[in-house]
């Protein structure tokens, strides 16, 4: 009998093989028929330093033998003021508040409902959000609303509110999307929310701090709260441990989930600076945050994601992110035959044919298989293939990567 299972982004009617994963470890996955796969995109960005850190795994033990999951709303335990502490510590010294939950999706939905409520609580009616083309910031309703309308979210269009939508700022052309997003603020919008430096599913796109500086001063100028969803960017993954430090820009409201448990367990939190706190805070309880999840805060995961931050103090964590960068950089520019080469911090991402791939062609689901029969989990988005890895992996995992991108190029150029 098939698997009852439902997977996700899958056409179950395609019938392609699905893996069954037994262990994972470092940076590698083995499977139930006897194969180490590298894992070059982190499980989907989310893993770190590693799969199953010692310090992590122990703290998830640890915890699960005292407490495995109380209410959060009116009630508090020591794992979530901790980490609430030690995210206050080293984030923006602006971020005072710590908000949990569970997914990047409900991390910005929560970022969206804040700034929503921040307006209503000072009386303004300001509803409309600005975003970026090609943005994601999760699958949800009000996640998809704010990503860039396409074939994953056709069918539920009709129910996507409305937002303005800024050009991506294309390298040449970033004065266009500033030009645009200054408009836009005249119109006294809610809040900008963005993909600080680099566009995750939107195809890895890149642009440069000065532009990501130049967006948050224009929202500061117009009173546009700006929303910085580093989901996938925080925790290292751009070579710094926020992608807007980069820029030296402090959000208002800032999404962190994938990495924040070191890719463990999920949780999430968004962090707002005190107007945005205090514009909710009230004698009167209709002003509340009016907002949770049952799962809000789940000690086990607080105590995964208390071990990550712990990680962060003791170990070079930023020095092995530097060494990676220079040892994907390396490696990149080695690679010959590949368009629009492209790297920062420890992501490198190219396309390797000379068509416009998209999602749905089945380029990408050719890639896939002819990595897969490689042993690697490299997942290419349309005709772009990125390489992601944990900052722990090795030279020689490395490497199988890159001679594998670039056996597929060899085969792109000359399919006979
Ligand atoms: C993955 C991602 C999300 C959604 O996170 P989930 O945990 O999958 O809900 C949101 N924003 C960005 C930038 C992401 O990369």
């Amino acid at each position: 009998m098939t698997s009852p299972v439902w997977h996700p982004f899958t056409q179950h009617g395609l019938n392609e093989p699905i893996p069954l994963v037994e262990r994972a470890e470092g940076a590698a996955l083995y499977t139930a028929d006897g194969r180490r796969v590298v894992d070059a995109i982190s499980s989907w960005w989310v893993t770190t330093h590693g799969h199953a850190h010692p310090r992590i795994m122990a703290a998830i033990t640890d915890q699960a033998a005292r407490m495995d999951q109380i209410i959060f709303a009116g009630w508090t335990h020591q794992p979530a003021e901790d980490l609430a502490r030690g995210l206050t510590a080293i984030m923006p010294p602006e971020l005072t508040r710590v908000f949990y939950s569970d997914s990047g999706s409900t991390s910005v939905e929560v970022a969206l409902k804040m700034a929503l409520g921040y307006w209503a609580n000072r009386g303004e009616a300001r509803h409309r959000i600005l975003v970026t083309q090609h943005s994601y910031h999760g699958d949800t309703i009000g996640a998809m609303s704010v990503g860039e309308r396409g074939v994953f979210n056709q069918p539920y269009g009709p129910l996507l509110f409305d937002v303005g939508t800024l050009p991506f700022p294309a390298a040449g052309a970033e004065q266009a999307t500033l030009d645009a997003l200054e408009a836009a603020c005249r119109e006294a919008p809610a809040a900008f929310i963005v993909e600080p430096l680099l566009l995750g599913a939107g195809g890895m796109l890149i642009y440069p701090p000065r532009v990501l500086a130049e967006m948050a001063a224009i929202c500061a100028r117009h009173d546009v709260l700006f929303i910085a969803d580093e989901v996938m960017t925080g925790w290292g993954r751009t070579g710094t441990l926020l992608a807007c430090e980069q820029a030296g820009v402090v959000p208002d409201l800032l999404c962190l989930s994938k990495g924040l448990t070191g890719g463990s367990l999920p949780l999430a939190v968004t962090m707002a600076r005190e107007a945005i706190y205090d514009a909710h805070l009230s004698q009167d309880r209709a002003r509340m945050f009016f907002h949770s999840s049952s799962y809000t805060a789940n000690p086990i995961a607080c105590a995964a994601a208390n071990a990550n931050l712990a990680i962060w103090r003791d170990e070079p964590v930023l020095e092995r992110i530097a060494a990676l960068a220079e040892r994907q950089a390396a490696r990149l520019s080695a690679l010959k035959g590949v368009r629009n080469p492209r790297q920062i911090g420890t992501v490198t991402a190219m396309e390797i044919a000379d068509d416009q791939g998209r999602y749905l062609s089945d380029r990408g689901p050719r890639l896939l298989a002819f990595f897969r029969d490689r042993d690697l989990l490299l997942r290419p988005l349309g005709n772009t293939v990125y390489v992601m890895p944990p900052y722990c992996i090795d030279d020689a995992d490395l490497d199988r990567i890159y001679s594998a991108i670039a056996e597929a190029c060899a085969i792109q150029a000359d399919p006979n």
